[in-house]
């Protein structure tokens, strides 16, 4: 191995970190796409609620209408009849229906009145909602438009780090190339630097690393790896 495969891990280590600061910005932009996207679909729940309210209510109406026409019908029944009776006794009977039909109409109505509000106001927020949900769609369009462009341009850049990742790996030795890829493979698309720190330990697990371990790689002439978490020490 030689001095330059330790600048080049320096010049990996570099790209590794540049690779992450594009990756954050990529999920930035999708997180701002998902932020829009759960807002309408918390909004879409919201108007199927509404819009199944409105049905119940509607149904509700229709069928306070119908009884009310019927009982209306046999108001104006008992009421023709009123003027037919031949006995006291009949008198007081359909005067007693008659109080009794009056008093059920009337709470039919108040309560299609009820429902007409209720109805109204249902009405009101569904318009709102639809109005949100048709205002949220075009600036989800903006926003994924915005987004995607700026998702290529880092994914582009990212592209270009993994290229001169590449012609990096082509200049080390042999053995250093090996040990890198090997690590690389361990640590996946994780972090795989670590460097020394001031109570002689790994910066990233934390071991207390021996001094044979600890002067071969201060002296950097060959790239070492920390016994403990297979990391490859760093020095800047
Ligand atoms: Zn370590």
């Amino acid at each position: 191995m030689s001095n330059r495969d330790l600048k080049i891990l320096i010049e990996l280590q570099n790209n590794f970190n540049h690779i992450q600061e594009l990756k954050v910005l990529v999920e930035k932009q999708n997180k701002r796409i998902d932020h829009v996207k759960k807002q309408i679909s918390i909004k879409e729940e919201e108007l199927k609620e509404f819009q199944d309210n409105q049905k119940d209510i509607i149904s509700s109406l229709n069928e306070s209408e119908n009884l009310l026409s019927s009982k209306e019908r046999t108001l104006k029944q008992a009421k023709s009849h009123s003027l037919e009776v031949t006995s006291e006794k009949q008198a007081v009977a359909l005067k007693k229906e008659i109080e009794l039909l009056s008093s059920e109409t009337e709470t039919l109505e108040d309560k299609i009145l009820e429902d007409l509000d209720k109805s109204e106001e249902i009405q009101r927020n569904l318009n709102q909602t639809k109005e949100f949900l048709t205002n949220s769609q075009n600036s989800l369009n903006e926003i994924t438009k915005e987004a995607s462009a700026e998702i290529a341009t880092q994914n582009k850049l990212i592209e270009d780090c993994f290229l001169t990742k590449s012609q990096h790996l082509e200049v080390l030795t042999i053995q250093a190339k090996d040990l890198i890829l090997n690590t690389e493979n361990i640590f996946k698309e994780k972090d795989y630097f670590c460097s020394i720190n001031s109570t002689r330990s790994c910066t990233r697990c934390g071991s207390n690393v021996d001094s044979e371990t600890r002067e071969t790689a201060e002296k950097q002439e060959q790239i070492t790896s920390c016994p403990s978490c297979s990391r490859l020490f760093v020095f800047r």
